[in-house]
Formats: structure tokens, C-alpha cells, sequence
């Protein structure tokens, strides 16, 4: 499926299309940039990187704008209104890519820009996916400790087959690219939704280093979230196991019940046991409710799913425009591209323009 024409202008797809997404990262954009725009380059092809900004409400806005005025060969930025969730950024940003091929990395340097090289070459050995494993991870043991615990439930409940769900530096053919865009699902999480789709999916080690500066924006809500997309977006195994635990659980009820009805018979009124019977009673009861929330969180889904709202909203996209006529970037005239070596060539970098929605 193409992207929005109105987002692609008709200049020759680059070769590469590195997707960023950037929440209140202040703190580690120009970093990010002395990094990441030297590899680029040095891999000698046309490249574009496209910034989605989920509504970051720190510095993050004007630094990307004026990131864009000095590469804007190479650079878009897609600016969403409100804060819609990394997965939905990266979704976003997936439909304005015009790449053959796509990568994805995270705006706080965990993902080394240097190891961008490596991906590219595998996706040319042919995959169409190419995942990563981090060789070291350097997170918080919570972290650590609960994602291989969701990296094992998840081996149990769906068929992806993945070392490590949680690294977002992965890249992804343009095949693949536009099935994604294809999908229009609300809640996701985009490393399992494009391996379902991978016909020739790979994975290859990469470093990882500690988030260059701010915290983590995933607080623990956040990420239990995330981990219910997860599950409920890719499996159903949760309730099928749910109704076999109601199914086992009735079956043990029924028998103490007959247990008791016996002993009635047998010895008379009992009181003894009460408190084990209330033990009982609350254990079945949070099983009980467990139930309800799990069902809850596919309910709720189905529900957004249903109402087919748009899943974000673009306020506006900065990117150069494909003729030379007069543009203006919020009311100012954008900087002419002064670094025409820029992979892009001149002829696609006449200009720059804001795209308003
Ligand atoms: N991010 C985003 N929207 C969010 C949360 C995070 O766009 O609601 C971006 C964030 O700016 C970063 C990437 O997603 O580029 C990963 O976030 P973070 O490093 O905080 O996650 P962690 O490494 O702790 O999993
Ligand atoms: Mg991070």
C-alpha cells in the first residue's frame, strides 16, 4: 500500500528510511544527531530520517525544527498534536517512509546508530526482517528480569519466535513496510506485528548502552500496558487457559461441596474449617476477578477496535518539498538547503515545506 500521496513527494525513494520516535528527549537529540547523521553519511546512499515527535511537551519541537533547517535533504519530522505511544509513532512514521528499506531505533542512543550498517547488510542477504538481540543490556534489573519474563510468556502463547521483543532497533524491507501500513489496529506492538508477516525474519546481535541522558518513559503503568497489547493484540491463549482453569477450578468446587454434603451426613454440623472455607472463598473470588479483568482487557480493545477512530493525529510534517516554488516552515522561510551533497540530490531539495493538517 503506498504512503499518503500528499506526504510523498515525488522525489526518487531513498535507499534508506531510519524512523525515530521522540518524546520529551531534550536531553539527548544533539547527541543523537552527532551520532547518527555521520553514520549515514558514511554509508554513501540516499537517506532519509524522519522524526515522529509524540507530543513531547519539552524543548524536543524546536530542536527537531532546527535539525530540520540545517539537513533538510535528509531530514522530515512528523509532528503529532498529543502523546499516542511510541508503537503509534513508529506506525506513523512507517506510512511517511519511502525507503526500500526501514529502521527503526530509539531516540535515547540505546540503540548505536553505528550498528545501523549491520542491519542494512542483512536485510540485502535477503531477509525482510531483520530483529536484534541486545549483546548487553544496560537497563534497570526490573526491567531486565520482567522482559525475559514476558519474552518467555510470550513464547508459550503465540508463534513468534523472537530472543528479544523489547529492542526496537530492527529494520524491515518495504514489502513488509506496506503490509504494516496495511494495518490499522489501534494498540499494538509493532516487532510481533511485522514478524507475523515476515516471510524470511532473521536476528542479529547488537550493542546496547545505557540511555544517554533523562529517564525512561515508560513508567511501570505504561509498561504493563504495553505488555497487555502484547498479549491480548497476539494471542488468545490467555482465555483459552482461563476457561480450562474455570473448568478445573468448578470441578474441585464441586467435589469439596459433595465433600461436605457427605460429612453432613456422616458427623453432623461442622464448624471447624470456617476460616479455610473463607481462605477458599477469597482465592476463588480474586481467581474470579482476574477473569473479569483479563476478559476486560480484550473487551476494551475490541472496543476501540470498533469505533475505527483515527489512531493518531499528524498537526504537521516538515520535509523538503519536492518543487522550488516559495516555502515557508511556520510563517518563516525555511533555510535553502545549503548542503546540496546531501544524499537526496538537488533536485529534490529545492525547497522545504510544512505540511499543516
Ligand atoms: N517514546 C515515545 N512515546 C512514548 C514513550 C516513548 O515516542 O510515549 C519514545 C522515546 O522518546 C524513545 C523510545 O520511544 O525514543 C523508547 O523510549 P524509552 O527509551 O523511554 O523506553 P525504554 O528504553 O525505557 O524501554
Ligand atoms: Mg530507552
Amino acid at each position: 500500500m503506498p504512503s499518503p500521496a500528499h506526504l510523498t513527494p515525488a522525489a526518487t525513494a531513498p535507499a534508506l528510511s531510519i524512523l525515530i520516535p521522540v518524546y520529551n528527549e531534550e536531553g539527548v537529540l544533539d547527541a543523537l544527531f552527532a551520532r547518527l547523521y555521520p553514520v549515514l553519511d558514511a554509508m554513501g546512499e540516499p537517506y532519509e530520517i524522519i522524526f515522529i515527535n509524540d507530543g513531547s511537551r519539552d524543548r524536543s519541537v524546536p530542536m527537531l525544527r532546527e535539525q530540520f533547517q540545517r539537513r533538510p535533504d535528509v531530514t522530515r519530522v512528523v509532528l503529532f498534536n498529543g502523546n499516542f505511544g511510541q508503537h503509534m509513532a513508529l506506525m506513523a512514521g512507517f506510512e511517511h517512509a519511502r525507503g526500500e528499506i526501514t529502521i527503526t531505533l530509539d531516540a535515547d542512543l540505546q540503540n548505536p546508530p553505528e550498528e545501523i550498517p549491520r542491519l542494512v547488510a542483512a536485510i540485502r542477504e535477503g531477509h525482510d526482517y531483520v530483529g536484534t538481540v541486545r549483546r548487553q543490556r544496560h537497563d534497570t534489573a526490573f526491567r531486565r528480569v520482567s522482559s525475559r519474563l514476558m519474552n518467555r510468556l510470550r513464547e508459550r502463547i503465540t508463534r513468534i519466535e523472537m530472543t528479544d521483543q523489547g529492542c526496537m532497533l530492527r529494520a524491515y524491507d518495504r514489502a513488509l513496510v506496506d503490509t504494516l501500513n496495511a494495518c490499522q489496529e489501534v494498540n499494538t506492538f509493532v516487532p510481533a506485528l511485522a514478524y507475523t508477516f515476515a516471510a524470511s525474519p532473521t536476528e542479529i546481535e547488537v550493542s546496547h548502552e545505557e540511555r544517554h541522558a533523562g529517564e525512561s518513559k515508560y513508567s511501570i503503568y505504561k509498561l504493563l500496558r504495553l505488555n497487555f497489547d502484547l498479549v491480548t493484540g497476539f494471542s488468545i491463549v490467555p482465555l483459552q487457559w482461563f476457561s480450562l482453569l474455570g473448568t478445573a477450578l468448578s470441578a474441585a468446587s464441586g467435589s469439596l461441596f459433595l465433600l461436605l454434603v457427605i460429612r453432613r451426613f456422616l458427623f453432623g454440623a461442622e464448624v471447624e474449617g470456617v476460616f479455610t472455607l473463607f481462605a477458599l472463598l477469597f482465592f476463588l473470588v480474586g481467581i474470579v476477578l482476574f477473569g473479569i479483568g483479563l476478559m476486560g482487557e480484550y473487551v476494551g480493545r475490541i472496543q476501540q477496535e470498533v469505533r475505527r477512530r483515527p489512531r493518531y493525529r499528524v498537526s504537521a510534517v516538515l520535509q523538503a518539498a519536492p518543487d522550488s516554488g516559495p516555502v515557508f516552515t511556520d510563517g518563516a522561510r525555511a533555510a535553502a538547503p545549503a548542503d546540496t551533497g546531501g544524499a537526496l540530490g538537488a533536485s529534490a531539495v529545492a525547497g522545504a515545506k510544512e505540511i499543516t493538517s
